[in-house]
């Protein structure tokens, strides 16, 4: 049988967060508008759009849709209601229009994920969903709640210059609607670093558009970067980052750590010899600084696959003398014993049986094979093989 399938638009990225909690992925906005950060390729080679209320309420309805079907066909087989593999698969194989389009599957997996997770949390999508002119977004937020009444959480993106631009009064109202956290890359503190990276922010634009977030009572999420000040900036990045973050205050800080590929366009910079990459050891070392220089009440964590330590966790002051003591304890091994940890686990994070080729099955064997001898050259092996291994995921 083949029938018409509904499906709504779902953007490139969400936050990890957003991805446990199994939220409904809206996109409101398409790509990026400021789109020059040059360690950032996730919308590189696409232009912004902005989607217009009717399109994005149209999404809205059609995601209605989907959830309609699931139940439907969830009654059909006895399930009452309930959201389950079989549940998925019988729509998936009932109907051919299934068959290669992606977009429909997409939808459909991210509604039951939805609806298993009780149909609480929406994360409206892409980049900056924040430059949505205030009464247009006030209407998308208001739509989607009575559309799906049981939401108690909407987050989204934005840009510290967007959040700086609106006003109070606007964004208290949208928090009043219903709009609860935002995630902002605020990445460095350091105006260098901010003007290197080609941010499109400075410290003081981060300091005023943070701290106005929180004033309205929206819940903040700020994205560290260790690392993107190379050599050169280290310090003044790990101590202009803390500074900044201290007169914000934000909910939640979040570490991701850099990772350079030929995939982003800092890469140029690298490869010409002008940006000195951070090794493992030394990013560690900058968190231990910026740590160590931390003066908030935040939730930090290190919830991405780039950081090597995902233990440095916890809620600030209270938790920072113990996940300092995390960054002392790596610090106090041997290089021996830090190789075999850091090859350790990368391969437990990276490793894939899909990237797992002849050449690189070769790297990962040499780089074990010479772990224990703890000398530079088996360190030069564990970095290649890191490097190699981590590519799919930048
Ligand atoms: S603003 Fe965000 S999404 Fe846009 S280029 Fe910069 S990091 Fe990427």
């Amino acid at each position: 049988m083949s029938s018409e399938v509904h499906s709504y638009e779902i953007g490139p990225i969400r936050p990890p967060s957003e991805g446990q909690d199994l939220s409904l992925l809206l996109r409101v906005t398409r790509n990026c508008p400021w789109n020059k950060c040059e360690f950032c390729p996730v919308y590189k080679g696409s232009t912004f759009e902005y989607r217009s209320v009717s399109e994005v309420k149209e999404d809205i309805d059609k995601a209605c849709l989907v959830k309609e079907e699931i139940k439907e066909t969830s009654w059909k087989l006895g399930y009452g209601g309930r959201v389950n593999s079989a549940v998925i698969q019988t729509i998936v194989q009932s109907n051919h229009a299934y068959e290669g389009d992606i977009r429909a599957k997409e939808s459909l997996i991210n509604m039951a994920n939805f609806m298993l997770a009780g149909e609480r949390t929406a994360f409206l999508q892409d980049a900056n969903t924040l430059i949505m002119r205030t009464p247009e977004l006030l209407e998308v937020i208001t739509y989607l709640r009575q559309s799906f009444p049981q939401i108690q959480r909407i987050t989204s993106y934005a840009r510290s210059k967007t959040c700086q631009k609106k006003s109070l009064s606007e964004l208290s109202e949208l928090r009043e609607a219903g709009l609860s956290r935002l995630h902002v890359g605020l990445e460095s503190g350091c105006d260098e670093v901010l003007a290197e990276v080609k941010k499109g922010v400075q410290a003081e634009e981060h300091i005023q558009g943070g701290r106005k977030v929180v004033e309205a009572g929206i819940s903040l999420s700020e994205y560290v970067m260790p690392g993107l000040g190379g050599r050169r900036w280290t310090e003044k990045h790990a101590l202009e980052t803390a500074r900044v973050l201290n007169l914000i205050n934000p909910d939640y800080i979040r570490l991701r750590s850099l990772i350079i590929s030929p995939f982003i366009l800092l890469y140029q910079r690298f490869n010409a010899g002008e940006f000195e990459e951070l090794s493992e050891d030394e990013i560690v070392e900058e968190i231990g600084l910026f740590l160590e220089n931390l003066d908030c009440s935040s939730y930090l964590t290190s919830d991405h696959i780039a950081n090597l330590l995902p233990e440095i966790e916890g809620q600030l002051p209270s938790d920072k003398k113990r996940m300092l003591d995390i960054i002392s304890h790596y610090r106090s091994l041997s290089v021996k014993e830090r190789l075999k940890f850091r090859l350790e686990r990368r391969l437990r994070s990276y490793l894939s049986i899909l990237n797992l080729d002849g050449k690189l099955r070769e790297k990962v064997d040499e780089a074990l094979n010479s772990v224990e001898q703890g000398s530079e050259e088996a360190e030069k092996k564990v970095d290649e093989v890191i490097h190699a291994l981590r590519h799919p995921f930048v």
